[in-house]
């Protein structure tokens, strides 16, 4: 076996290829594994511009993958870089209510975490204030102390230097182009994997299409923009999150802390217009344009889980001054001033079912004996990367042991 010809091609070097590529070494020790990845290095997209948010587990439904994973993510990770002698920053996490209904929404998340097993505490509006004097809430707000923050870019790092210690082959510059009669075309050729896993973030369904997967499924990218309090500005000690709609997947624009002490606001949650649609006409695809404009435009019509008022309250959010503004909610006074800075923004690849035109809430994958597809790898995979990736090398030896 060669690096051309391996037993296990993956592609997609984010946090989801690379933990699986780790998980199938654990497995597989003899096994040759090649990874694939069109840009120029590993972590270059999801992976490497989120929140570095290690997520508690306490907002998904008990019957999902992401209620049943997140905890042990969370612990897994923060292990790891223990063990790794990462940056890791055991800050918290508050949720406020600013309303009476969001009072019964806490009770509701209250709820969800105890059912998840996850520890968190309903603490009155004077104990919040003992852990963040500067968050708002009204009577009282949930407390989550396992949730913690990591620099990504550095875990990636961290990763992909494992793998290539365990003999892990990460061909960069190598971008799949379609599936052929042995295998696969790259842009460096062909390749003829034993078994091929898609982890391709934001390509992953036309990737899945190309193997009979995905039917009913496409990614419809939302940007994820972050505004940085200046180095002199404000400094939070614990995150700051909404009680989130939980008709959507998002969390509500919220104050993260990152690992290295910075205060930031976001992610936002907009609608894209294609698919690595960072910054101006960058990566522009008119195709995907066309594609996506078709289901707004569909979504916007039938109003699925408040998507207009989610696409109106989210495009108001590229004015500093009204991501300020509607973040400063959570918090007793905020100086505008005091935000200057964007952040590298990152696109979630968020899943939506094309027929019944609602967005997929938990994570998905299909797959058979000859390759398998990471389907809708959105928030909090990240945190869950460890546990998915033990789960998913399961299910690919079941489905070649069938
Ligand atoms: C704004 C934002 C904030 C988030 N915050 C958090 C958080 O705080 N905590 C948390 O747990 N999760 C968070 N997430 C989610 C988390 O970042 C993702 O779930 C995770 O990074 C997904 O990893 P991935 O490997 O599937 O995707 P990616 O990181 O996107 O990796 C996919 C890779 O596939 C490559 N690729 C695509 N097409 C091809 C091709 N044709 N050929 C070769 N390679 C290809 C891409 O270049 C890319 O490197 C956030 C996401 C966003 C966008």
């Amino acid at each position: 076996m060669t690096k051309k010809n391996p037993d296990f091609l993956i592609i997609g070097a984010g946090i989801v290829g690379l933990t699986l590529a780790l998980e199938l070494k654990k497995q597989f020790s003899d096994a040759t594994i090649t990874i694939i990845e069109k840009e120029s290095q590993p972590g270059v997209h999801a992976s490497g511009r989120n929140s570095g948010v290690l997520h508690a587990g306490f907002y998904y439904t008990a019957d999902s993958l992401k209620a049943k994973l997140c905890r042990e993510g969370n612990f897994a990770w923060r292990q790891y870089c223990e063990d790794y002698k990462l940056t890791l920053n055991h800050c918290g996490k508050l949720v406020v209510a600013r309303n009476e209904e969001e009072l019964n929404g806490l009770a509701e998340l209250e709820r969800r975490g105890k059912v998840n097993n996850v520890e968190l505490e309903m603490i009155s509006a004077k104990e919040a204030a003992e852990i963040e004097p500067l968050a708002y809430t009204l009577e009282r707000a949930l407390w989550s102390p396992t949730t913690a923050t990591v620099n990504p870019k550095q875990v990636v790092e961290s990763i992909q230097t494992r793998l290539l210690d365990e003999g892990v082959s990460i061909l960069n510059d190598t971008a799949y182009i379609k599936k052929s009669a042995n295998g696969i075309s790259t842009s460096k050729g062909d390749f003829t994997p034993g078994y091929l896993i898609n982890a391709a973030g934001l390509y992953a369904d036309k990737i899945a299409q190309d193997y009979g997967f995905s039917e009913d499924y496409k990614i419809l990218p939302f940007k994820g923009l972050y505004l940085y309090a200046n180095d002199d500005g404000l400094k939070l000690r614990t995150n700051v999150y909404p009680v989130p709609d939980l008709r959507n997947p998002f969390l509500g624009v919220h104050f993260t802390v990152t690992a290295e002490n910075k205060t930031k606001i976001g992610p936002t949650a907009i609608p894209a217009f294609w698919r690595e649609n960072y910054t101006g006409w960058k990566n522009f695809n008119l195709e995907e344009l066309i594609d996506i404009v078709g289901i707004d435009a569909g979504l916007f019509l039938s109003n699925n889980f408040g998507f207009r008022n989610l696409a109106f309250k989210e495009m108001q959010k590229y004015s500093k001054k009204k991501l300020v503004q509607l973040a400063g909610t959570l918090l007793k006074n905020i100086d505008f001033n005091d935000f200057k800075q964007w952040g590298a923004p990152g696109i979630r690849a968020q899943l939506i079912n094309v027929k019944t035109r609602q967005l997929e809430m938990d994570f998905k994958y299909e797959g058979d004996g000859k390759s398998f597809h990471v389907l809708n790898a959105v928030s909090p995979a990240f945190t869950c990367s460890l546990p998915l990736s033990r789960l998913i090398v399961e299910e690919i030896i079941k489905l070649k042991n069938n």
